[in-house]
Order: structure tokens, then sequence, then C-alpha cells
């Protein structure tokens, strides 16, 4: 029922927008081939990164906008992997509203995958490859978005900016980074949609609309023990291995404090409103501070990234140590990754380790802040952005929006650093996926279609809603 009013709706709008300039093809049903036309081709790009080679993307975008009508701009610190910015131009009565999608994807190892990763394979009603969830569902439903406020001639109140970036995966010095120190004028905004959230469908049943606000900002850190190397048949107390170890057990077992924030306080509201009896009563407990313990030994025992968005949390990913059987090493080396929430005092919290590590053989190390993403306060929720988002929710999924906050990163930590409002949106997925290999990043990256479809439905919506003239 909500598909069949959603199209109806759509359909009346078209007509009554631009009965004119509107070809006859374009209702909804030609319009979600178009859309997932340009999504297949996007995702036959092969846009790994490294090397990126993002130009690929590009030169599609940038062809089938330039043949609609739309101006765009390429702007590049290096030919192989621009950016390209695409405005239409409103009557400047309100600040302009930019959405933006990563054109580079991860790497694959094509052995391993099923279907080959850049064949963009319709199965099942899915369709498999690298880049069918990060990022380029948010490229495709750009581009169109575009195409259909030009073909509309929808009057705006404020410019649309579609940014196409390149150099998201890793945080590379080519896409935002690039953009945000050489050419904020073209993408200086009131609000900025990307990546991050995602509708979440549990058993076949859409639960909430997840709507990322803030998120938590990346800090490696490296902690190096030194002792004295000598022959391995003679063990020393001094052994750096030994020292190391006993750093990390430490770390493993210290519950760092938990602490809300407006964003996940809001999101455990919104989960115990939405949630079976027992799970709801969990959530509830967090926010009013009742046995946060106990609920917390559950969070990391059964659902880990509750217990990771509660606080700023340590994993211990890498350690290097010895080279020889027979040798004790003078040194051994763990690099931490912290991935701190927003408001973290960085300097205390390193303090803090420092005194419950508690061992002179061990230096800490600081590595790089942010991996180059600045802290930034979360987006408000009670932005006129947040309420079209919600409402465009509401109608296509038909479903509650929680805001949230990430416990990853993404390229809206540099925009929001400068002042815009962010919030991070994305297609509908099962769950259950992610535990089965089929989510972003893996071997086996799927999306189903009808999930596409809707997200390109709904981010159209949100960027009419937020930039039509009133
Ligand atoms: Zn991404």
């Amino acid at each position: 029922m909500i598909r069949h009013a959603v199209l109806v709706g759509a359909f009346v709008l078209t007509l009554t927008a631009s009965a004119a300039t509107q070809p006859a093809s374009a209702q909804p049903a030609a319009l979600e081939a178009e859309a997932l036309q340009h999504f297949l081709a996007i995702l036959r790009l092969d846009t790994q990164n490294p090397p990126g080679n993002e130009v690929l993307v590009v030169d599609y975008l940038k062809g089938v906008l330039e043949q609609a009508g739309i101006d765009v701009k390429i702007l590049a610190r290096d030919p192989k992997r621009p950016n390209l910015v695409a405005r239409l131009r409103g009557n400047g009565s309100r600040k302009p509203l930019l959405f933006m999608g990563h054109t580079d994807v991860v790497t694959v190892d094509a052995a391993k995958w099923t279907h080959p990763p850049f064949s963009a394979t319709r199965d099942g009603g899915h369709v498999y490859g690298r880049g069918t969830l990060d990022d380029k569902p948010s490229v495709a439903a750009g581009l169109m978005t575009m195409l259909r406020l030009k073909r509309m001639n929808v009057p705006l109140d404020r410019d649309v900016i579609f940014l196409a970036e390149a150099s998201e995966e890793g945080n590379g010095p080519f896409g935002i980074n690039y953009m945000v120190a050489e050419h904020w004028a073209e993408i200086d905004a009131e609000y900025c949609i990307a990546e991050g959230g995602g509708v979440v469908r549990e058993g076949g049943q859409v639960r909430f609309a997840g709507v990322t606000a803030t998120e938590k900002i990346p800090h490696t850190i490296r902690l190096v023990a030194r002792g004295i190397a000598g022959h391995g048949s003679v063990p020393l107390q001094s052994n750096p291995i030994v020292h190391l170890s006993q750093a990390i057990v430490k770390i493993a077992a210290w519950r760092t404090p938990m602490r809300l924030n407006d964003t996940t306080r809001a999101y455990f509201e919104g989960l115990a409103r939405i949630s079976p009896p027992d799970e709801a009563a969990r959530y509830r407990a967090i926010v009013e501070g009742r046995d946060v313990e106990a609920v917390q030994d559950y969070f990391a025992a059964h659902a880990p990234l509750f217990h990771s968005l509660l606080r700023t949390s340590i994993s211990p990913n890498i350690t290097k140590a010895g080279y020889l059987r027979n040798v004790i090493p003078s040194e051994a080396e763990a690099t931490l990754d912290i991935r701190a929430l927003p408001d973290e005092d960085m300097p205390a919290f390193l303090d803090r380790l420092q005194a419950l590590i508690d061992d002179a053989a061990i230096e800490i190390l600081p590595g790089a802040t942010g991996n180059g993403r600045p802290a930034a306060p979360p987006s408000r929720l009670d932005t006129e952005a947040f309420k079209v988002i919600e409402a465009a929710n509401r109608r296509v999924y038909g479903v509650a929006t929680l805001p949230t906050m990430l416990a990853g990163a993404t390229d809206m930590a540099q925009v929001r650093a400068r002042g815009v409002q962010c919030y991070g949106i994305g297609p509908m997925i099962d769950r259950e996926d992610a535990a089965k290999g089929f989510g972003a990043h893996s071997d086996q990256e799927r999306i189903l279609e009808d999930a596409f479809e809707k997200f390109v439905r709904v981010h159209f919506e949100i960027v009419r809603d937020l930039a039509a003239s009133r």
C-alpha cells in the first residue's frame, strides 16, 4: 500500500510540475529503470581505492549531467582522482543544500567473489558488486535527483549541490579534504546529506530508519614496550612481549566510562519505543541510568555496537613483536584503534590509559589523531532538514526515524566541522545480511533492488522538500 501511494503521488507531481517539458516516458516505472541502469553502469566501473581511478565515474556522471543541461565542475588534485560538483541554482533566499556520495570503493579479492565484483550481477532481487552499499547508491541517487529536479524545472529557494567525491576510503587527500581546503565555496551549505544512515529491516519487517547526526572520532595509538634483548633459553622478567600482553589484557578488561549524548539518548529512547518488551527494558535502563552494568554486560556479549556507542572504545588490532624463536626481542608494539565520543578529552583519556597500564616499560605514542577527521558537535535534531527526512522516511518506509551516532567515520566529519548540519542516510538493509557475509566491504556486497528504488525515491523527496520554493 505504501509503495502504491508513493508511486501515485510521484506520478501526479511529475505531471503537474512540468507537463509541458516532461518526456512521456519519465513515469515512475521508467524512472526506476533509468535509475537502475545508471546504478549498474556506475557499479561496473572499477574504482578500487587504491588506486581509485575515480575519473571513470566522474566522466560518466559528467556525460549524463551535461546532456541534461546541468553544468558541472571538475575539481582535482590528481587528474585520475577528480571530484565533480553539479549545481542547480535557487533564488538564494535560503542557503544551499549539499548532498554527496563517494565514487571510490574498497579493494577486492576477486577470487573470493561468487559474482565478479564489478559485474553488477542481478540475482534473486539483489544486485551484487563492490560498492552496491558503500557508496554507489548515494552517487546514483544523487545523479537521479539532479536529473529529476532539472527536468521538472522545480523552482528552488536554495542552490542544490551534488558532490561526487573521490578518495573517501582511507580518508585520502584527493576528496573531501581537498574540497574543504581548496574549494569550500563550491560546497558551502546549510545542510549536508550523505552516507552513514540506513533503514533497518529484520525478519523481513522494516523496523526503523537510522539517520546519523554525529560520528565517533578515530584515533590511532601505539603502545611500545621496551626491554633487554637476550637468549631465549634464559627467560627475562623484562621481556617486552610479556609486558605488552599484560597491558593489552588490562585494556581489554577496562570498561571505559559510559556516556550518552543527545543523539544516542534519542536513539535508545526511540529503540525502546519500537522494540519488544525485554529489549525495550534494556534500552530504557540505559537512558534512565538503572542496572547499567548488567545491561552493558549484555551488550558487550550480544550487541557490541551498542556497547561501543556508549563510550570511547579501544580495540587492539595489530601487534608486532619478535623475529626468532630463541631471541628475546628488545621491543614489542601494539596498535590500538580508539574510537572517541565526539566530546572526548583525548589528553585526559590517554592519561587514564597510562595510569591503567601502570608500567614504566611501556610508552604510549599518539598516532594519527582523528585520522585527519576533525571532531565536531553533533548535528541538531530540531532542524527543518531532520524533520523533512523524518517525513520522507515515514512516507516511503512507513517507519519512525531514529537519530544515530555512527561508530565508524565518514567524510561528513570534515563538513560538520565547518558548521554544516549533516545527516547520514542510506538504503534499507536486512540486519541479518552482514553476518551472512553480504555487508559493506564484504566479499559478496549486495543490495536489494527494492531498497535501491526506495532510496532513490526518498533521496529525491528529501532534496525536493528541503529546496523547492515554498
Ligand atoms: Zn562509504
